[in-house]
């Protein structure tokens, strides 16, 4: 088990370039809880009290995340940290204090990629369905259900990551979003699994994600696969870990058959490795290659 853990952690290490974590604290091998990273697109986990009830807390203006993952321990706020969040020093607000905390620059890699025009410059119909999918979208990152127990993720499907979360992107040259979420090579088909318990609240078939599934987590945690094939989960349902999502294909801008995974923590898009459980994610990935099958 040590030795499986160990594996995971040479491979997070060798996603980030340099091998640059700052800031993270190691944890024991047995601790459900995620790895820290203060960087753009991590997450850190701040102390807030150790009352009968947590205080609200807020970053950005956003409700937080806050578990009490042992009774013996404080409250710990859970937080998203945005790709767009400058560098340098940020504060959370828990109850009436202000919490600082230090917020690292990463140097994400560039990625180059060509897609259809179609993809790059929408048309005006086209545009007018990316904005509804927009809010629609935003309707969930942005929402705040009640508290889950916490539970790490699990890997959806099993593969080659064919693009790391973070990446700078180029569409036939011009500079677009950063890559929100990471990419998984697989064939068409292949079948996707929730990461942990939730409700599915939302489903559909989006301009840029194609077939796609929001699962929400509870307190802000909203996990999405896309380009699907085949959706086989329904708006409303609650499901477990492990529970059939539906299939790996290359539905909307996407240039061969993979899954495209996001999560997002305080309406923040983080790095999924930062919540994989080390435990839970049975055969690891195998390590990182260009397949060229990657999107948004
Ligand atoms: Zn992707």
């Amino acid at each position: 088990m040590a030795e499986l853990f160990h594996s995971m952690m040479q491979f997070i290490v060798s996603l980030f370039a340099a091998g640059s974590i700052q800031s993270a604290t190691p944890i024991p091998a047995e601790s459900p809880l995620p790895l820290q990273q203060s960087i753009p697109g991590g997450l850190t986990m701040i102390p807030v009290g150790d009352g009968i009830q947590p205080p609200a807390v807020s970053f950005n203006g956003r409700p937080v995340m806050v578990i009490r993952p042992d009774e013996q321990q404080s409250w710990l706020a859970m937080v998203g940290i945005p790709l767009s969040q400058k560098p340098g020093e940020a504060s959370i607000k828990a109850g009436n204090n202000n919490i600082r905390f230090g917020v690292h620059d990463h140097p994400y890699p560039e990625q180059h990629l060509t897609v259809k025009k179609k993809h790059v410059n929408p048309s005006a119909a086209e545009l007018a369905r990316i904005r509804k999918e927009q809010a629609q979208m935003a309707a969930v990152y942005t929402s705040f259900s009640p508290p889950r127990p916490w539970q790490p993720m699990a890997w959806p499907i099993r593969g080659d990551m064919s693009s790391a979360f973070g990446l700078k992107r180029f569409f036939n040259g011009e500079q677009r979003n950063p890559h929100s979420g990471l990419d998984i090579a697989a064939p068409t088909g292949t079948p996707i699994l929730a990461p942990a318990d939730g409700k599915v609240v939302l489903t559909g078939n989006f301009f840029f994600n194609g077939n796609s599934v929001f699962i929400d987590h509870g307190q802000g945690l909203v996990t999405m696969v896309c380009h699907m094939s085949a959706i086989n989960v329904q708006e409303g349902e609650e499901i477990r870990a492990g529970t059939l999502l539906g299939k790996v294909g290359a539905t909307g801008r996407a240039t061969g058959p993979h899954l495209h995974w996001t999560v997002s923590l305080n309406n923040a898009r983080i790095n999924p490795l930062l919540l994989m459980s080390p435990l839970r994610s049975g055969k690891l990935l195998s390590g990182t290659r260009q397949t060229g099958a990657a999107h948004e």
